[in-house]
C-alpha cells in the first residue's frame, strides 16, 4: 500500500518541491495552501507522478480546520505516515514598529499550527508505531537576525516542540526532527526583499549581497530541492529511523559562523 505524506503549505517554495519529491517516490500527497490555483498545482503533481492526492485550503491561523485536513486526509488516502509542517510567514521590522497582530499570526502559523497538526497525527502514529514528523524550522531556529522578533521566536520555538516531540515518540516508532535552511529563493523571500529594503535602506542588490547571502559561507541560495532530497531521507531511510531530536542546518555554513 501507497504511504501517505501530509505536508502543510505544500502548494509554493519549499513545500511544493518537498511534495513532488515524496510524489516521485509514490507516496500519495495531502496538500495544503492558500495559493489561488493550489487544487490545480496539486492535481498536476498527482498526475504526474500518478499519485493519489487531496487539496485542502486549510487555514493554519485555525486549529479545527487543520484537524479537519487531517481527518479528511486520513479518511481518503490512509494514515499518515508523515507529516511535513513547512507552512509559514515572515515579517520584518523593528521591534518598535512591530505590528502585534503579525506577531500573534507568525506564532499561530509557524509554531502553534505545527503543534496542532502534530497533535492531530499523533494517536494514529503511536497505534501503527510508525511516524515521521519533519518540522521546517530555519537558520532562525538557532540563531538571531535583527528585525526579526516574531519569526525568529516562533523558529526556536519550532526546534524546542521538536526535542519534546523526539523524546515523546521514541518508544513508539516515531521520529521528529528539524530542518534549518539558510536562504532559498521562494515567494516568503522575495517578499522579504521590499522590506528589507526600507529596513536596512538598501537596494534589492544589497540587500540580497549584504542582508542575505553574506550570511552564507556558500555565497548562493540553497535549491529547494536540496531541502526536499534532505527531508525525504529523515523520512524514509534506514538512517531515518535513527535519528530524531536533531536540528539540521542546511544552512550554507550560515550557523558556522
Ligand atoms: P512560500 O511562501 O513559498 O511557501 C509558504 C507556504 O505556506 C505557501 O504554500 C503558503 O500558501 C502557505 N501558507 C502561508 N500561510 C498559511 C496559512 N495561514 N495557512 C495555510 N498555508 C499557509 O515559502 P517557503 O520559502 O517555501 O517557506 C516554507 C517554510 O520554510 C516556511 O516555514 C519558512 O519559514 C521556511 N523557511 C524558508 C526559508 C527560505 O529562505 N525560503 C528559509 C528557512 C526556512
Amino acid at each position: 500500500m501507497a504511504k501517505t505524506v501530509l505536508i502543510t503549505g505544500s502548494t509554493s517554495g519549499i513545500g511544493l518541491a518537498t511534495a513532488k519529491a515524496f510524489a516521485a517516490k509514490g507516496y500519495n500527497v495531502a496538500f495544503n495552501g492558500l495559493e489561488e490555483n493550489g487544487a490545480a498545482i496539486a492535481a498536476e503533481v498527482a498526475a504526474t507522478y500518478k499519485v493519489g492526492h487531496i487539496f485542502s485550503p486549510a487555514n493554519m491561523l485555525h486549529a479545527d480546520e487543520i484537524k479537519a485536513f487531517v481527518h479528511q486526509a486520513q479518511t481518503e488516502l490512509g494514515p499518515i505516515d508523515v507529516l511535513i509542517n513547512n507552512a509559514g510567514i515572515q515579517f520584518v521590522a523593528p521591534v518598535e514598529d512591530f505590528p502585534e497582530e503579525k506577531w500573534d499570526d507568525i506564532i499561530a502559523i509557524n509554531l502553534t499550527a505545527t503543534f496542532i497538526a502534530t497533535k492531530a497525527v499523533w494517536p494514529q502514529m503511536k497505534e501503527r508505531k510508525f511516524g515521521r514528523v519533519i518540522n521546517i524550522a530555519s537558520a532562525h531556529g538557532l540563531i538571531a537576525s535583527a528585525f526579526k522578533g516574531a519569526y525568529v521566536a516562533a523558529k526556536h520555538g519550532v526546534v524546542g516542540f521538536t526535542k519534546v516531540m523526539a523524546l515523546e515518540g521514541g518508544q513508539f516508532g516515531i521520529t521528529c526532527n528539524a530542518i534549518c535552511p539558510g536562504y532559498v529563493f521562494t515567494p516568503i523571500v522575495d517578499k522579504q526583499i521590499g522590506a528589507q529594503m526600507q529596513a536596512h535602506n538598501m537596494s534589492r542588490e544589497e540587500v540580497i549581497n549584504k542582508v542575505m547571502l553574506s550570511e552564507h559561507a556558500i555565497k548562493e541560495f540553497i535549491p529547494v530541492e536540496t531541502i526536499a532530497s534532505t527531508i525525504l531521507y529523515l523520512a524514509d531511510s534506514d538512517a531515518g529511523a535513527t535519528i530524531t531530536g536533531i536540528a539540521m542546518p542546511l544552512d550554507a555554513g550560515w550557523t558556522a559562523h
